[in-house]
């Protein structure tokens, strides 16, 4: 986040970890394909080494034709192949190709984290788009958490889920001035903020928390879940299938991969980051931009009945880090978005060194930098005198599919009949696509953007491509 654009809005919640920074933009945004070897494995990735859908293929060879094609099977593929299949009208026949295992893109690597926006980036919504749709964008994402929240309950999915409060902590008087100025302009322009609890009178003369629900969540059980659905529907899902390139002309399109071709007349981009590769017009408007999670086993002093109980955004003038402390049952930490930590993967970036679709870093210094940080300017940490210490675990990178104007990409691809797209999640997709997937499903299906009910500022369109567009 720029430390200039926080004077009069704050950034929306998931941008934070997007690396908005002068010194990255001037980088040119490299689009490749996933990294096919050397990946760190995330915690998420971790725990399920013995489940068989990692490596499914329902059929030994690749089907030569389908009705339809779904390219991606983090939760936007897996999703939008689910909403297709349960629909009054199902297609006959879907392919879910996916270039490694089932779900290693950035939904088995994120935080876990479905936090709607609830206030936060209201004002910057408002100046990019109007007061309207940024009412739309936030109620979407409210819409999204409750579908996330209902779909997981309904099917007694195994993946952890917690229900609770998430606390942005606004941590100089400067911020909470602006986070008090935001929330005043989401309110005057009819926002409803009667379940966000705001509180500047207990906590330090400086500081603000705002709290409201939210949920955390294993991403990998989750989608894992609903491929097991699709399973049951017929989809046919085939995971170490690098998709290479489509050709074709309207509705008669040829997907190639290196295990040979499906021809199909629709062809779904559920491929968030690496979209540019196979749509190249998209590059600009979709930049990869890698990111890191940590895992940190607390403390005694903040274990046992003095576990955090929460989720937390830690907002200072030069960035912002989040601890997850609800996303396992067992009481491990996960920092994401950490000052410090961008700042080094910046290094990175600019030394050219890590490749912005290369997700292979672990273990490294951002997550002793950020705990620190938390320990000297946050809560109190450790406690020499008692019990073990914090234990920087691992950490693991991802890349986030960063969008030129904030908000996703959602619908048909232009000039290119037949094929459709869900992408560009701005690093923020756990609040965003329960809602985009179902409805991307239904456009391929017939109905109006309207009947979707999404902002429809996350339509894509030729012009909003072509702004964006720099060909890298
Ligand atoms: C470290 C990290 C932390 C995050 N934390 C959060 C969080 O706490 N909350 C939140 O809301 N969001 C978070 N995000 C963002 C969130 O994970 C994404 O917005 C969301 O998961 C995107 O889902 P998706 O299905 O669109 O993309 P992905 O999950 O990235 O799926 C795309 C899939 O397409 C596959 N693919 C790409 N190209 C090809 C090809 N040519 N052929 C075949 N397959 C291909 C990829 O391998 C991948 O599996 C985080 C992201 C990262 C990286």
């Amino acid at each position: 986040m720029h430390t200039k654009d926080l004077q009069d809005s704050l950034p929306p919640v998931g941008d934070e970890g997007t690396g908005r920074n002068a010194r990255l933009e001037k980088q040119p945004a490299y689009t490749g394909r996933p990294l096919m070897e050397g990946m760190s494995l995330s915690l998420w990735l971790q725990t399920v080494r013995n489940n068989p859908l990692l490596n499914h293929r329902t059929t030994e060879d690749l089907p030569e034709e389908a009705d339809v094609v779904v390219i991606g099977s983090g939760i936007s593929g897996s999703l939008t192949a689910l909403s297709l299949l349960q629909s009054p009208n199902p297609p006959k026949s879907v392919i879910l190709i996916e270039a490694r295992e089932l779900c290693s893109g950035a939904t088995g690597r994120n935080a876990g984290h479905c936090k709607p926006d609830s206030w936060r980036g209201f004002t910057k919504y408002k100046n990019a788009f109007g007061a309207e749709q940024a009412l739309k964008i936030l109620a979407n994402e409210q819409q999204t958490w409750q579908d996330v929240v209902s779909y997981i309950r309904k099917h007694n999915v195994d993946c952890d889920l917690w229900v609770g409060k998430t606390l942005d902590v606004l941590m100089t008087k400067e911020l909470a001035e602006t986070a008090a100025k935001n929330f005043s302009d989401f309110e005057l322009a009819g926002g409803d903020t009667s379940k966000i609890e705001v509180t500047t009178e207990s906590v330090e003369a400086e500081k603000a928390v705002y709290a409201w629900d939210a949920s955390s969540l294993h991403p990998w059980k989750l989608v894992a879940h609903i491929n097991r659905q699709s399973l049951d529907l017929g989809l046919n899902l085939q995971t170490w299938t690098p998709v290479t390139d489509i050709s074709g002309s309207a509705n008669k399109w040829a997907v190639h991969t290196e295990r040979g071709t499906v021809k199909t007349p629709i062809v779904v981009h559920a491929t968030n980051a690496y979209a540019g590769a196979l749509l190249p017009e998209t590059k600009g408007a979709i930049r990869p931009c890698p990111h890191m999670c940590n895992k940190v086993l607390p403390p005694s002093t903040f274990s046992g009945s003095n576990a955090l109980h929460n989720s937390y955004a830690v907002i200072y003038p030069e960035g912002m880090y989040t601890i997850n402390s609800r996303s396992t049952s067992d009481g491990i930490l996960l920092f994401g978005g950490a000052a410090p930590n961008q700042s080094k993967l910046l290094e990175y970036v600019a030394e050219d060194q890590f490749r912005r679709t290369d997700d292979s870093l672990t273990n490294f210094e951002p997550v002793t930098a950020a705990v620190r940080k938390l320990g000297t300017e946050g809560l109190e940490w450790d406690d020499p005198g008692r019990g073990s210490r914090a234990l920087y675990d691992y950490a693991w990178s991802g890349i986030i599919a960063r969008s030129a104007d904030q908000v996703p990409f959602i619908g048909p691809v232009p000039q290119k009949t037949g094929q459709w797209i869900c992408a560009g999640h701005n690093g923020h997709g756990m609040a965003r696509i329960f809602t985009c997937a179902p409805a991307l499903a239904k456009l391929i299906q017939g109905v109006s953007w309207k009947e979707t009910g999404l902002p429809e500022c996350f339509e894509v369109t030729k012009e909003r491509l072509d702004r964006y567009y720099n060909g890298s």
